[in-house]
């Protein structure tokens, strides 16, 4: 009896390690492809920074390298760092690959800004925003040498990139992509995704007639010659199963484009709507609003999309949308001053 409570014992504690996270991870300094055997797939803590306290600080990377030569897909998470919809859909997305099939190279950075990440915060510890820092510098502040880092020892590993984003705190996102359009391999990727909105959006702010001396991650990359696209996956702080859902499905079709996996690309039954621009419109006398529309509503002219209230409840002011368009996020937040959010309209092509 004694003898079968031990086994038992033994075949739940194997159970267990199956399992629990791996303990030994490999510490990197800078990610080296061609070391990696084929048909392996491997979990790197790679060193980026050290903290305050002289301790190294570690980003996570994951890279499943296949047995034939092919593209490198890359796919990032949380620049922003209550933006986690992401981290899940590259993790899931590792789960369905087996390098002993696969063509190229997949990496996955679940979580790029792990700093804030553990503050809950959107910004950097410095209260910059990284994902408008690049392309940073060596020995600049904090997010300055931050954002470089990511330039130096990630961005040149991608032949193709997904940026992944949500909303930021106190707004609500569709699952919305954001492509620059002209470019015919930025908008397969694009339309590869199980998407609500897909926006025509250059990336590469142009202060008139040069490059914006600081830009964003995507802009960043398309700046080095790789086609990128945005994905922003509806809410910030959360898991959204059913997002998360669709985001794996967007990732797996671009590996099936790229011929990573042999496998048929997914059609879905929903075409998305495609926007030529977008804009914000904002509260112009503060209170407590109140956005009596849907996530992906089509919006004709003049109809009502916002009402601010004072603290008992009169009316200060109502909103109507200026044009006809779509709803592709709004606030979440009833407390707005003046210039607060209400949502984000895209005009439909
Ligand atoms: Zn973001």
């Amino acid at each position: 009896m004694q003898k079968k409570i031990f086994v038992v014992l033994l075949l739940f504690t194997y159970f267990v390690q199956s399992i629990m996270a791996q303990t030994d991870i490999k510490i990197i300094s800078s990610i080296d492809l061609a070391s990696i055997p084929a048909g392996t797939t491997q979990h790197y803590y790679l060193h980026l920074i050290n903290n305050g306290l002289g301790q190294a600080v570690y980003i996570p990377i994951m890279i499943a390298k296949g047995v034939e030569e092919g593209p490198v897909f890359g796919m990032v998470a949380a620049i922003h760092g209550n933006e986690l919809n992401g981290i899940p859909i590259i993790q899931n997305v590792f789960k369905q690959i087996d390098a002993q099939q696969l063509k190229g190279t997949l990496i996955g950075v679940p979580g790029v800004n792990v700093v804030s990440m553990d503050r809950d915060r959107r910004r950097f510890v410095d209260e910059e925003d990284l994902n408008r820092n690049f392309p940073g510098k060596e020995k600049g502040n904090r997010s300055q040498q931050y954002v470089y880092k990511i330039k130096e020892k990630l961005l040149p590993h991608f032949d193709y990139l997904v940026d992944m984003h949500t909303a930021s705190f106190g707004r609500l996102n569709s699952l919305y992509v954001r492509a620059d359009l002209s470019n015919d391999l930025i908008a397969q990727m694009a339309n590869l995704q199980d998407c609500d909105i897909i926006l025509d959006s250059k990336g590469v702010p142009s202060t008139g007639d040069g490059i914006a001396m600081l830009r964003t991650f995507r802009a960043e990359a398309m700046l080095q010659g790789t086609p990128t696209i945005t994905v922003e996956y509806g809410n910030p702080q959360v898991y959204q199963a059913d997002i998360i859902a669709r985001g794996e499905k967007g990732m797996l079709n671009i590996m099936r484009w790229l011929e990573m996996l042999d496998e048929p690309i997914e059609q879905f039954p929903t075409p998305p709507i495609v926007c030529k621009k977008s804009y914000w419109i904002y509260v112009e006398e503060g209170g407590l609003l109140e956005v009596p529309v849907a996530l992906t509503q089509i919006l004709k002219k003049g109809e009502l999309i916002g009402v601010v209230k004072n603290l008992f409840g009169e009316v200060i002011q109502a909103y109507y949308a200026p044009e006809d368009g779509i709803v592709i996020g709004k606030s979440s937040n009833p407390v707005n001053m003046d210039g607060g959010r209400i949502l984000h309209l895209g005009i439909i092509k």
